[in-house]
């Protein structure tokens, strides 16, 4: 068993009894399964399910739920994740699509073909890109396109052996270096300035024409907006490198500055983040790429075209990177950006963004107000980075908050910032939610000074206490044996 499981609560095996059941499925009794698949194929011992009344089961997954945190229990500023509110009217529209099949006849699928299009023609206005593709699965996955996207355009230019390199800031995400890598390159670290913007005079004198790409994003993970870009873009630009945009922060600026517009040549862009999907767990996502006319040819296959007010899809695309996913994208993911935009309009865009700026700016100055730190006060955008007071560890404040019932902000990312805690407000949150944790993030950092082992012990009023991390990272147990 896992070690941790909550001790006060049974295991759905430790709730079984022998011969106790819910449910008796038509057509599953001995003899029509003896007569559907022949007796040579029954197994010979049943499985070791738990034999327990559908009320157990109820109560079973219930109770489970109810120690589920979200953005639908608490709030959740865990910063680079976006983790707003996702109007539930949305998966009403996803679920009017359940019935489509992927192997459809798209002439039968012409609603469906419909929206892919009109939401690639919202995204291509929203970035300034002239072509995109709507497959990848998450923004990781798009960043992979995107960057083999380029390799093949450099190949193309008889370039591909000489252009080896990828830049990445020091702040980057992970996945930024982990793409490169990925795609064959090497990776090259351009470090950030004091101000938290990127070092410009560093990344000229990397740029050479082994320079593949660069890759960015913009605000950076520190919340700051990169106040250099046109002149990075271009000196990227005459260097023959190309400007990749990792979209993750699109919250921040949409309706309001483009990317295509600051010179990048690909992004891509996290629907479960800025476009209203919820996400975590692994649940799924949606990372659609768009890149400018010159990159086009090069774009996964199928594209959704229209032609004559019919669409149809297009996989004649001879110098395409091939498939990168199994049919279209997560399509239901497709309809809740598509309403979410539609929904909103452009106004309604531009004020999520403004007040994702707004509640980041006033959340940061109450903590400043608290003794919290914020060692790069640029022009915040959506987010900001700060560290507890002097004295505190980040890992100790967040695990406190969990006792006060909110989710912890993102924890030692960026990499540059020591004990960084990285919050996250979004537009969804209230002036009043903003203040609460405010105070109780206060109150945590006052009481943990005075009291080291009161905070070092925390959380005390969780299902599970604290982890041992480096256990669960080295020996994680992810599903239930049998003892
Ligand atoms: C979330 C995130 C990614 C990766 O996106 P996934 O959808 O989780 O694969 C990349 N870059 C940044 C800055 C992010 O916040």
């Amino acid at each position: 068993m896992g070690f941790c499981w909550p001790e006060d609560f049974p295991l759905i095996f430790e709730r079984s009894r022998e011969g106790r059941r819910g449910v008796r499925p038509p057509g599953t009794r001995d003899a029509d399964a003896k007569a559907l698949f022949g007796e040579e194929n029954l197994r010979a011992r049943a499985p070791r399910l738990p034999e327990v009344d559908e009320l157990t089961v109820v109560r079973h997954y219930t109770n489970l739920s109810r120690r589920q945190v979200g953005v639908d229990t608490t709030f959740y500023p865990l910063g680079s994740c976006t983790m707003k509110y996702n109007p539930r009217v949305l998966e009403a529209a996803a679920a009017r699509f359940a019935g489509l099949h992927p192997y459809q006849d798209p002439e039968s699928a012409q609603g469906a073909l419909e929206l892919m299009y009109e939401l690639g023609e919202y995204l291509k206005a929203l970035t300034g890109m002239d072509a995109v593709t709507l497959q990848p699965a998450a923004g990781a996955h798009g960043e992979l396109t995107g960057i083999l996207v380029i390799r093949a355009y450099h190949k193309d230019r008889g370039e591909a052996e000489t252009r080896r390199v990828v830049l990445v800031p020091d702040s980057a995400h992970g996945s930024n270096p982990a793409t490169a890598a990925m795609a064959g390159f090497e990776v090259r670290e351009v470090p950030s300035g004091p101000d938290g913007e990127v070092d410009l005079e560093a990344l000229k004198r990397e740029l050479g024409s082994h320079v593949a790409a660069i890759m960015l994003t913009n605000p950076n993970t520190l919340g700051i907006f990169e106040r250099r870009i046109l002149a990075l873009s271009e000196a990227a630009h005459a260097a023959g490198a190309q400007l990749y945009y990792d979209g993750a922060n699109l919250n921040a600026i949409m309706g309001w500055a483009r990317p295509g517009d600051m010179g990048f040549d690909v992004v891509h862009l996290n629907l479960h983040k800025t476009f209203a999907t919820p996400h975590g767990g692994g649940g799924p996502g949606s990372g659609p790429v768009g890149v400018k006319a010159h990159l086009a040819p090069y774009l996964p296959v199928p594209l959704v075209v229209k032609e004559n007010g019919r669409y149809r899809l297009d996989f004649d695309r001879p110098k395409s990177i091939g498939r990168m996913r199994s049919f279209f994208g997560n399509f239901g993911v497709l309809v809740k950006a598509y309403v979410y935009i539609r929904m909103l309009g452009l106004e309604g865009l531009r004020d999520a963004a403004a007040k994702s700026v707004l509640n980041a700016r006033y959340l940061k100055e109450l903590l400043k107000k608290r003794g919290f730190r914020v060692p790069y006060d640029g022009p915040t955008m959506h987010e900001f980075v700060a560290q507890p007071p002097e004295g505190l560890r980040a890992v100790d404040v967040a695990k406190a908050l969990l006792d006060e019932g909110f989710h912890p902000p993102t924890i030692y990312f960026p990499l540059i910032v020591k004990e960084a805690l990285m919050v996250e407000p979004t537009e969804t949150e209230s002036k009043e939610t903003l203040e609460a944790f405010a105070e109780v993030l206060g109150r945590i950092a006052e009481r943990g000074l005075e009291d080291p082992e009161w905070i070092q012990g925390a959380p005390y009023t969780t299902p599970v206490r604290r982890l041992d991390e480096v256990k669960a990272n080295r020996r994680p147990v992810l599903r239930w044996r049998p003892d």
